[in-house]
């Protein structure tokens, strides 16, 4: 502490500006005690106004002020006096030495911060970590549970109350040890810091208190005024136009608003509405007043007209709001200071909790101002609060105390005003009522139940007609929706139970407690109904906010009958009041007296059918809660506790909810039909899983508890009066004037039923810990048994299905592995849960919270699975768990004479076949009651209660009972029971004989003994009859089948989509014998294989051979710009105009992709469906919509068959070497030197051709265009020797012999070429329609191209072999679009293909057009030049007329393209060897390898040295491992040589090798595919001609190329250089993946936490969005990064999508845990994410909160729709499948 001093000492006043004057006057004030608010107050008069005023020439979307000299003149000198010296930072930096480490972390949460709360330790799901905390804790081990902040909660870790176990991270916990409890944090710091900190707080949070509520905006507080300031001269005074946010008006409508008050764009009218909905309010004008004014009023009369509440909005003078903008800054910089220490927080409540004036605490009147303030100011002070004042306990303790004593102003304030909840000072509920020690404290000083009751009371009265709450249809409910906040905050009191009660705690308590009775004596009978007969209801009435209501109250009731449960005292007192309460409330009943088998009983009149029921009787229901804790005291409902007045009987008890269940069972059987929907979803919120708790389940408890509290007979009595079946039990009911189709006996028939069905219910229902002897493990395991009988369950829908505790607790991961197995049927298939098969035999058909579709489809379930098994197929009743005792006498209801009454009636009517009263299902829950009979006998037994007061057997017998169920046994009509039956009678038997001789053993048959040996005897017959039952079903499907298809043709397309993908019937014939494996290119090309096909076509069913003579054929195809295979994603497809695409760039940076689904139609069929299409969708009104899932007008349809996407045909070109006439080539023996020789000569010499173009759409003027031609063939052959010459022009004889056979390409097969040739243009470039642009061939061209890349990246993306793992709709795809461009010479110019030949074989050969080139060889894909160049030759030397299409030439695969493959191959090899990495042979190689270098290696390397030098590389200073050398080049290789493999094999129609169809080593491969290109499989031998290797190093030598290859090390150096143009592409090209996650989805949520809004200065993303492709993360769907797109505002996605994936793009949605898929502008569709948990399910919306792990196979999934360029067929198909009307703007995202 010896410091001390440094800050104490005073430095000697020099006063170098009127800041140091400032500060050393209020120091010397300070000390003189004369220091008051006035000194500081002028001083922020003088200066505030002008560093914050708002100025008039402000752009208002902007502001910004001098905050450099707002630190200097403003808060400096605060701090200064805090500190009592200049050297603030050094005062801080010691004070906060002093702080002992943090034991509570406290963090407050941004809004959607990830947070974490442990299932097995926190104390409710309130308690939660922060992402730092929770990772240095042990609970990132236990059950934890993610999900988002609403924001402004904050950490509890190191909060000891909030857990129960493992309170502290590591950190923290370091914190809790290091705690010094010697001395208060106060007492640490020097006195006189501490006084002026306190004073300067006081001042400071009386003023921003004072100019936050200002409520005058031209004129502020007169000690404010500066001298001068004169509001009578407003002219020249600045002011401002302030609008305000609210919740009422839509951001539409406040951009409609600003457009035409201030002129604005949209996008600045977007700006200002995101700012204001942020920060609540914002200055959207400054100027003069009347200027200001005039805005006010457009804003106000814009708005007014819209008939609702107008926008708030201000005129206020800048001086007013500079003050506000200053007191907010202020709470900012208090903040800021309070980290600094524990000390100042302190004081910081003291200040707080302190009356500045005589009055309540400042605190006080903060709070009480907060619907005052707008957003950004209250969520300062929120933030202040908690900061400041809730990390400490004693602080915490006096804040909770203010705030629950003004909890009903603060309340009435929420409701009445519009703001979100979080953002109202009542959300801080949650911050103070969850810790158990205040709650309990709360209660007891504060009367805190009371105090919240009471409030909530007081805002239901409004909606109370005749003391019943009430609710229109018509009626505002917003208040009420408001008011039921209290009953969360009431939940969070309540959450954990005291362990020990005191008098005032009891006291207090049920004070609370009589309010909350008052509240349920209101809802008691509310939304009540009467039948209504005759017509239907007119107006369906409200029913939703008393279900709405009823689910908020649940949790309450569940903690307060808890809470009851815990002390007797208050049980007894709690339970009299509902008493003297139910019976005030219900009033005497009348009675009449019943009789039924001699036995009489005084019932309560109530006709259910004709006077009002309801399902809301919430205060019965707490009775019965209560009734159950009885026993635990000692207890009875007679006990003397609870003698009082009128207290109500058994009868009463069960009265109300008697009478629901009398509706319900009047309802289904159809007799409330004409009451509506209402109802209906009343009776379905009553058996639903989250309100049956406290709903149906009290109801049966209190049936139960009646039952045990009457005579069986008496209370047997009253149920079948209260059902109306009185007459129905009489002997004269089943007389012959009545019908069965009679709607009364069918109504009485269902009313029967389930009143049996009750009747089985509160028998056999005990599975309530209290009723019956289990405990709450027991319960759920029963459900989940239930539950799971039904079919196997995912954990999600599992957990969906079981009733929640009030911490959404099921409790099911505790027991659910006892009773069933988690199985998968795949590794990415989510898991399911099925029932370990020893508890099927606890399965009740009966379940009480079964509803009726699950109880029939289990019960199906059941007996089907019985016959699998072999069992005897029925459900008989399982044995109930024991009733407690209080409970025990109920089974006597099984034996009372009623019953047996009862019992009897039905068996006499199921005997009498006459009987109209009978039904099925009376048999079948009779037959199931005496089941439970038995089983209680039976139980009675194995007890050994000799003469127990069960005896069933006995009475059954005395009384008939068993006489008629053996005569059932003959009777037709229990055919469907007949196993129930049998079963019930040999259980019987078996009990009688136990019975007669209890102690012999148990001679019951074995049920499978009996039905097995009846099986046996009837196997054989069973079998014939089953064959001949077959034989009848499969003749009645099949007559049905066809008349199916007939019918629903449509709905077959499936099928045949199978089908058609087998149907080509190919006969396959070998042209030429062949021994060896096939070669595709050259003199030896052999294997050539040519299938014929016939294809049905899918719009008119006829067959058809592609040919030239038949109709022409196409198939669907969709053609797409894509970057899927980019290796640059900085290069983009700038100027789709001025593009080029002669020479494609090695970066594959886009490319015009081409798919299909192969379904084969007529070319004229196609069109005309085509126009059919369009006609539809041009007729369709646009207020329907559009179709959206695809859109004609960018020529786009589905496939007629698959409904795949489309938007384009490619047509079935016949294969190309049928179509050579005269096949008479001959071996051809050029060498390549002179091949080269005689190439270079034809091009070197410019030979233009002028002409003028056709004037185009778009400009007016001629065009000149100069195409070059070659040197003519004659003068070629001239220059080279008589042999070369020869065979020279044997080259092109054989392409002149085919253009000589003349065109006879059917026009419709033309027609269709241009179509899709057209397509891959207008898609690739984005351009309007122009058959006459020189780029078109090469378009189609590069689609080829493009799409064999594709496919070679996707088969080795899957490690599948080239042609044996191809999949036939892709080998379908290139085959086509192979035959297409290689006849492609039949729709374009000659002229324009021989110009791109002379361009490109210029480019290629000759050494000074190549350097001028602006592409150098790195820069050019290899394959895309090799397709090129190999479709444009055989043009080179055709005839040379001005006609178009002289003739039709292709490729065939002979020496010429054999030549064209050698020369591209050394380019690529160029290629490689300027882009691996240098192979330099390492030390240890060098000593060890002996190995002898093979003359090919010698070669390769020799060559390898000279290309690098020619390219200026620095050479090797260690030698070069040649045989690496050569091994890592011919991996290098594989992608081109595989490419091309594909190419030459559907062009030449020579077939695949076997070598090639499996999967082999890459050398095998490199092998395998030179073999079948007609390379040489040595390198050394192409390498052999001197013109290759000149050329090669000519090719090195371009100026670029030394560029790029030291690019890499320049690009190290200068970080933050612009991305280069073109980078070197490595070899063998690497397949791109989606960006890589992490597999913990925590770590990205967390990651993305700090993610801010990259347009809203820092703040947070609401959506933010990662683009799967590059990574980048966006602000999506949200109005602040909206961009404009083509003249239209876009979200940041879909703008993104425009630039990284030229339109369609992968997107993780993070927040919401989804992917999203973005097709255009238009289309869009989400998908599951790869995420799942450990169940293996995804968790889209981040709803249940599992922990979710990176599922890699699903990833992958993904990424192979992502490469097979699948997205958009994957959107059109889900659109597609979507209900119609739903549409969901996707260009927003
Ligand atoms: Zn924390
Ligand atoms: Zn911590
Ligand atoms: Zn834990
Ligand atoms: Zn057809
Ligand atoms: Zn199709
Ligand atoms: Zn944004
Ligand atoms: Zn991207």
């Amino acid at each position: 502490m010896e410091e001390e001093g440094s800050f104490l000492h005073m430095t000697a006043p020099t006063f170098h500006s009127s800041v140091d004057f400032t500060v050393h006057d209020w120091l010397k004030k300070f000390n003189a005690t004369s220091l008051k608010p006035p000194d500081f107050r002028e001083y922020w008069a003088l200066n505030v106004p002008n560093i914050y005023s708002p100025r008039a020439d402000m752009n208002c979307l902007n502001i910004t002020f001098d905050e450099g000299l707002a630190k200097q003149v403003l808060f400096t000198p605060l701090e200064r006096f805090i500190c009592g010296c200049n050297e603030t930072e050094k005062v801080f930096e010691e004070i906060k030495k002093i702080d002992s480490l943090p034991m509570l972390c406290g963090r407050v949460f941004k809004s959607r911060e990830p947070t974490y709360s442990c299932r097995d330790c926190a104390l409710d799901p309130t308690c939660v970590l922060c992402m730092d905390c929770f990772k240095n804790s042990a609970h990132n081990t236990h059950r934890y549970k993610m999900s988002m902040s609403g924001g402004g909660g904050y950490c509890d870790c190191g909060d000891e109350e909030a857990w129960k176990a493992h309170a502290y991270c590591e950190v923290h916990l370091q914190g809790k040890r290091e705690m010094s409890s010697d001395s208060s944090p106060i007492e640490r710091l020097p006195l006189d810091l501490i006084e002026r900190i306190r004073i300067l707080m006081g001042f400071v949070l009386s003023y921003c208190h004072e100019m936050l509520t200002w409520e005058q905006p031209i004129s502020q507080p007169s000690d404010l005024c500066p001298s001068g300031f004169d509001t009578a001269n407003e002219a020249h005074e600045t002011y401002a136009t302030m609008l305000f946010n609210d919740e009422i008006h839509t951001y539409d409508q406040v951009i409609h608003t600003l457009n035409r008050a201030i002129e604005c764009t949209e996008k600045e009218a977007t700006d200002y509405a995101t700012m204001i909905d942020r920060e609540g309010r914002s200055i959207v004008k400054c100027g003069n007043f009347q200027s200001c004014n005039q805005v006010r009023n457009i804003i106000e009369r814009t708005n007014s007209r819209s008939g609702r509440k107008p926008l708030r909005v201000v005129v206020m003078h800048s001086s007013v709001i500079a003050h506000q903008i200053f007191a907010m800054k202020l709470l900012s910089w208090l903040k800021q200071i309070l980290s600094y220490s524990e000390a100042f927080r302190i004081i910081f409540s003291q200040v707080m909790m302190e009356s500045p004036t005589p009055g309540s605490p400042l605190l006080e009147s903060i709070m009480l101002s907060d619907t005052q303030l707008w957003k950004a100011a209250r969520n300062q002070w929120h933030q202040l609060f908690i900061s400041g004042t809730l990390m400490d306990q004693q602080c915490k303790k006096t804040f909770a105390r203010i705030f629950t004593h003004n909890y009903p102003l603060l309340m009435k304030d929420f409701i009445a005003d519009d703001h979100e909840h979080s953002v109202s000072i009542t959300s801080l509920s949650v911050q103070i009522f969850t810790v158990p020690t205040l709650a309990h404290y709360l209660i007891m000083e504060e009367n805190a139940i009371y105090v919240l009751l009471r409030t909530f009371l007081t805002e239901c009265e409004r909606n109370r007609i005749d003391g019943k709450l009430s609710f229109e249809r018509s009626q505002n409910i917003e208040l009420f929706r408001r008011s039921q906040f209290v009953l969360f905050d009431l939940r969070y009191l309540l959450t954990v139970k005291p362990n020990e009660w005191n008098t005032s705690l009891r006291k207090n308590f049920l004070h609370g407690i009589q309010q909350l009775l008052n509240f349920l004596s209101w809802m008691q009978g509310m939304d009540s109904v009467v039948r209504q007969v005759g017509q239907h209801v007119e107006f369906e009435a409200e029913w939703e906010t008393g279900v709405n209501l009823q689910s908020k109250l649940v949790p309450v009731i569940t903690l307060v009958l808890d809470w009851c449960g815990s002390d007797r005292v208050v049980l007894v007192k709690a339970l009299r009041a509902a008493l003297k309460l139910l019976e005030s409330i219900q009033g005497k009943m009348t009675t009449t007296v019943r009789e039924v088998a001699d036995h009489s009983s005084s019932c309560i009149e109530y006709d259910v059918s004709s006077m009002p029921v309801t399902i809301h009787l919430p205060l019965s229901r707490f009775v019965a809660g209560l009734i159950l804790h009885l026993p635990k005291f000692d207890l009875t409902y007679s006990s003397p506790e609870f003698l009082i007045r009128n207290k109500p009987g058994p009868e009463e008890l069960m009265e109300l909810p008697l009478r629901t269940q009398v509706m319900i069972a009047q309802f289904r059987a159809g007799m409330w039909r004409r009451n509506g929907y209402s109802l209906l979803n009343q009776v379905f919120f009553y058996h639903n899983v989250r309100l049956r708790d406290e709903m149906l389940d009290r109801d049966i408890m209190m049936l139960q508890i009646a039952a045990s509290l009457m005579e069986s007979n008496k209370f047997l009595i009253h149920l079948l009066n209260k059902y109306g079946l009185l007459i129905w039990i009489g002997d004269t009911f089943d007389t012959s004037q009545r019908r069965t189709e009679d709607e009364y006996t069918r109504q009485t028939a269902t009313i029967a039923e389930e009143f049996l069905g009750l009747l089985i219910i509160i028998i056999s229902e005990r599975y309530y810990p209290g009723v019956g002897n289990v405990t709450e493990r027991d319960r759920v395991k029963k459900e989940i048994i239930q539950l799971l009988c039904i079919e196997p369950m995912t954990n999600s829908q599992l957990c969906k299905m079981l009733p929640k505790d009030p911490n959404h607790e099921t409790g099911m991961e505790n027991v659910v592995n006892e009773v069933a197995d988690l199985k998968k049927t795949t590794d990415t298939s989510t898991g399911k849960y099925e029932l370990k098969p020893e508890f099927y035999s606890c399965f009740n058909p009966f379940f009480y919270h079964y509803t009726r579709e699950e109880q029939s489809k289990a019960e199906e379930v059941q007996l089907k699975r019985k016959k699998q098994t072999g069992e005897e197929e029925c459900c008989p009743p399982p044995l109930p768990s024991e009733f407690s005792l209080p409970f025990s006498v109920i089974i006597n209801l099984l034996q009372c004479d009623v019953m047996a009454h009862i019992m009897l009636v039905v068996l006499k009517r199921t005997l009498n076949l006459h009987s109209t009263s009978y039904s099925e299902g009376q048999f079948e829950k009779v037959l199931h009651i005496i089941g439970l009979a038995l089983h209680e006998e039976q139980r009675q037994q194995e007890q050994k209660e000799e003469g127990g007061f069960f005896q069933f057997t006995k009475m059954a017998e005395k009384k008939g009972i068993l006489a008629d169920l053996e005569k059932c046994q003959g009777s037709p009509r229990v055919e469907a029971h007949k196993d129930l039956l049998n079963w019930t009678l040999r259980k019987f038997r078996s009990l009688q004989r136990s019975e007669g001789k209890a102690m012999e053993v148990d001679v019951e048959f074995p049920p499978e003994n009996t039905a097995s040996t009846s099986r046996k005897r009837d196997k054989k017959q069973n079998a014939q009859q089953a064959a001949a039952r077959r034989a009848r079903i499969m003749a009645q499907m099949s007559a049905m089948q066809k008349n199916f298809i007939k019918q629903h043709a449509q709905l077959l397309k499936e099928v045949d989509a199978e089908e058609s993908s087998n149907q080509t019937e190919s006969d396959i014939f070998v042209l030429e014998e062949s021994s060896d494996d096939p070669v595709a290119l050259g003199n030896l090309q052999r294997g050539k294989v040519i299938s014929r096909q016939t294809h049905t076509c899918i719009l008119c069913r006829e067959e058809q051979e592609a040919s030239l003579t038949g109709r022409t054929l196409v198939i669907g195809a969709f053609v797409q710009r894509s970057t899927v295979l980019s290796k640059n994603r900085n290069h983009r497809l700038e100027d789709p105009k001025e593009f080029n695409p002669l020479l494609i760039s090695a970066d594959l940076f886009c490319g015009p992709h081409t798919s299909t689904c192969g379904h084969v139609m007529h070319s004229d069929c196609w069109q005309k469906f085509f126009e059919a299409v369009v006609a539809k969708e041009r007729r369709r009104p646009v207020r329907y919509g559009r179709h959206v899932s695809f859109n004609v007008d960018k020529q786009e349809f589905l496939c007629p068959l698959c409904e795949c996407l489309c938007n384009t045909v490619i047509p079935l070109v016949p294969p190309i070497t049928t179509l050579i006439v005269n096949n008479t080539e001959k071996p051809n023996n050029i060498k390549i030197d002179d091949w080269l020789f005689s190439h270079r000569k034809a091009v070197e010499k410019l030979q233009v051709q002028r002409f003028r173009a056709l004037p185009s759409n778009d400009d007016q003027g001629e065009k000149i265009l100069y195409r070059y031609k070659p040197t003519p063939l004659k003068e070629v052959m001239a220059s080279l020797s008589t042999d070369s010459s020869e065979q020279f022009h044997s080259l092109y004889a054989v392409y002149a012999q085919q253009c000589a056979a003349g065109n006879n390409f059917p026009n419709s097969l033309l027609d269709m070429m241009r179509v899709f040739s057209q397509a891959t243009y207008m898609v690739g470039l984005e351009a309007h329609p122009n058959p006459d642009d020189d780029r078109v061939p090469l378009m189609t061209w590069w689609s080829c191209a493009y799409t064999i890349h594709s496919i070679e990246w996707l088969l080795r993306d899957q490690k599948k072999s080239l042609f044996g793992d191809l999949s036939s709709r892709r080998a379908h795809c290139m085959q086509t679009l192979v035959r297409v461009v290689g006849a492609s010479t039949s729709i374009f110019d000659a002229q324009v293909v021989r110009n791109h030949c002379v361009s490109l074989l210029q480019y290629l050969l000759l050494a000074e057009e190549h350097s001028c080139s602006s592409s150098c060889c790195l820069e050019v894909d290899a394959f895309t030049l090799l397709v090129f160049v190999c479709l444009s030759m055989p043009v080179l030397f055709t005839a040379d007329d001005h006609e178009s299409n002289s003739g039709l030439t292709f490729p065939v695969g002979g020496v010429n393209e054999l030549y064209i493959l050698h020369l591209v191959l050394v380019f690529h090899l160029v290629q490689i060897f300027l882009s691996i990495d240098f192979p330099f042979l390492e030390e240890a190689e060098t000593s060890e390898a002996q190995h002898k270098e093979t003359s090919e290696e010698v070669a390769v390397c020799h060559f390898y040295i000279e290309v690098l030098t020619a390219a200026g590389v620095e050479n090797c200073k260690n030698p070069v491992n040649a045989q690496k050398l050569l091994k890592t080049i011919h991996q290098a290789m594989l992608p081109f040589l595989r490419c091309s493999a594909l190419f030459f094999h559907f062009l030449t129609d020579v077939e695949a090798p076997k070598t090639l169809a499996g999967m082999h080593s890459e050398e095998y491969q490199f092998q395998a595919l030179c073999w079948y290109l007609g390379l040489s499989t040595r390198l050394n031998e192409i390498l052999q001609s001197p013109s290759l290797r000149q050329l090669a190093l000519c090719w090195a030598r371009h100026a670029q190329v030394y560029s790029m290859v030291n690019q890499e090390t320049l690009q190290m150096d200068e970080e933050d250089a612009p991305p280069p143009r073109s980078i070197v592409v490595k070899h063998p090209i690497s397949i791109n993946q989606l960006v890589c996650l992490p597999s913990d989805y925590s770590e990205l949520i967390n990651n993305v936490s700090v993610f801010t809004c990259p347009n809203s200065d820092g703040e947070d993303s609401r959506s933010p969005t990662m683009c799967l492709v590059c990574g980048q993360i966006l602000c999506s769907q949200s109005y602040c990064c909206q961009t404009e797109l083509e003249g239209a505002m876009v979200g940041a996605c879909t703008f993104h999508v425009q630039v990284c994936g030229a339109g369609v793009g992968i997107f993780l949605r993070i927040r919401d845990c989804k992917i999203l898929l973005l097709v255009g502008k238009t289309k869009g569709c989400y998908m599951p994410p790869p995420y799942v948990d450990e169940y293996g399910e995804t968790d889209q919306g981040l709803v249940r909160g599992n922990p979710l792990h990176l599922c890699k196979d699903k990833y992958r999934e993904l990424h192979r729709l992502w490469l097979s360029h699948g997205i958009p067929e994957q959107v059109s198909h889900t659109l597609e499948q979507l209900p119609a009307l739903t549409t969901t703007n996707w260009f927003l995202l």
